[in-house]
């Protein structure tokens, strides 16, 4: 009786247990979808409104020119591609000579050597494209899988399209060197404008891509040169290896002065236009052969600004020493500048 009792007592509890368990498992089941879906909601929330942000940054990078390119909405569907888009003008970019100078070398924008701790070199073909030594110069390149920059002439980009499209695609940077090869300091406003200008767009319109470098023919300058590169984003680029193979001293003269000056970070200069170039063309072989035997490996100058803060053993001083294979008439002006 007893026990009959108690189970008495406790059968109701043991019919309402079962029910008791439904509802909580109904009720946790309920209490959980409402809670995923607000998470879930948020998280929408919160990764729309990131991408809208990051729109946004797009756009202020882009400037307005450029804001057709870029998808603002939609949420679904593969990442929209970064802009790619040719280096910006340094702004504000003051008026004095060695202040363009000051912050130019500050930001990598004007050099004439890599770093000098890593054993790289940039080859560097002024004046082209120029048949046949553009061909032949482009076929030992890629014979010894080596990489080089063409500065090229805009004249010579309208007349010779196809070459400069093949340094293009094989890999080359292709930048400017001024439409007519004209001593850029001694010219107007107007007409310095126009030799940026005409030679950036013939050099798009012949490989699809803008030049964002660029050297001054005679490697002459001063504060309106600087003021145009700056205009179209352009850095300004030198050198400090110089065999003049331009005067056609020989095979062998050329060669013996790019081993004689090249140091760690050289920039070489050489000519596959302006004439005939057929020396640089046999030195070339002799020259690559003789720098990869010694360790060196070649870039093209995206590489050599891109390595020029790597560490390494000897740091460069960011106030480099004047090399000796200066033309002569600029080393005093870098030197009058560097001691002022
Ligand atoms: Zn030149």
């Amino acid at each position: 009786m007893g026990t009959e009792g108690i189970e008495d007592v406790m059968f109701p509890l043991r019919k309402r247990m079962p029910l008791d368990r439904r509802t909580i498992l109904v009720g946790s089941l309920i209490i959980a979808l409402i809670f995923s879906s607000f998470t879930l909601g948020l998280a929408i929330l919160l990764s729309k409104s990131a991408h809208g942000n990051r729109s946004t940054a797009n756009l202020a990078r882009s400037g307005p020119t450029h804001e057709p390119k870029i998808s603002v909405g939609p949420t679904t569907g593969p990442p929209t591609p970064p802009i790619v888009l040719p280096q910006s003008p340094l702004t504000p970019f003051p008026s004095l000579l060695p202040d363009q100078l000051a912050l130019l070398q500050a930001k990598d924008r004007f050099f004439y050597h890599g770093n000098t701790g890593l054993p790289e070199i940039a080859l560097t073909f002024d004046d082209g494209p120029n048949p046949p030594y553009t061909a032949q110069i482009l076929a030992i390149l890629e014979r010894y899988h080596v990489k080089a920059t063409f500065f090229c002439v805009g004249k010579q980009v309208q007349a010779y399209p196809g070459l400069v499209k093949q340094e293009y695609d094989s890999g080359y940077l292709v930048e400017n060197h001024s439409w007519s090869h004209a001593n850029l300091p001694f010219l107007s406003d107007a007409s310095l404008l126009w030799q940026f200008s005409t030679t950036q767009n013939i050099i798009e319109h012949a490989t699809g891509a803008r030049p964002t470098y660029f050297r001054p023919p005679y490697g002459a300058f001063n504060a309106a040169v600087l003021t145009n590169a700056n205009r179209f984003g352009l850095s300004t680029v030198l050198w400090n290896v110089d065999p003049r193979d331009w005067s056609r001293p020989g095979v062998n003269t050329i060669v013996a002065r790019i081993i004689a000056q090249t140091v760690n970070g050289s920039i070489i200069l050489m000519h596959d236009g302006g004439g005939d170039r057929s020396q640089t063309v046999a030195a070339l072989p002799i020259v690559i052969t003789w720098f990869l035997r010694h360790g060196y490996r070649f870039v093209t100058l995206e590489q050599l600004v891109a390595d020029y803060h790597l560490d390494n053993n000897l740091q460069p001083s960011r106030k480099p020493h004047i090399p000796p294979g200066l033309q002569a008439w600029w080393r005093r002006k870098l030197q009058m500048i560097y001691n002022r």
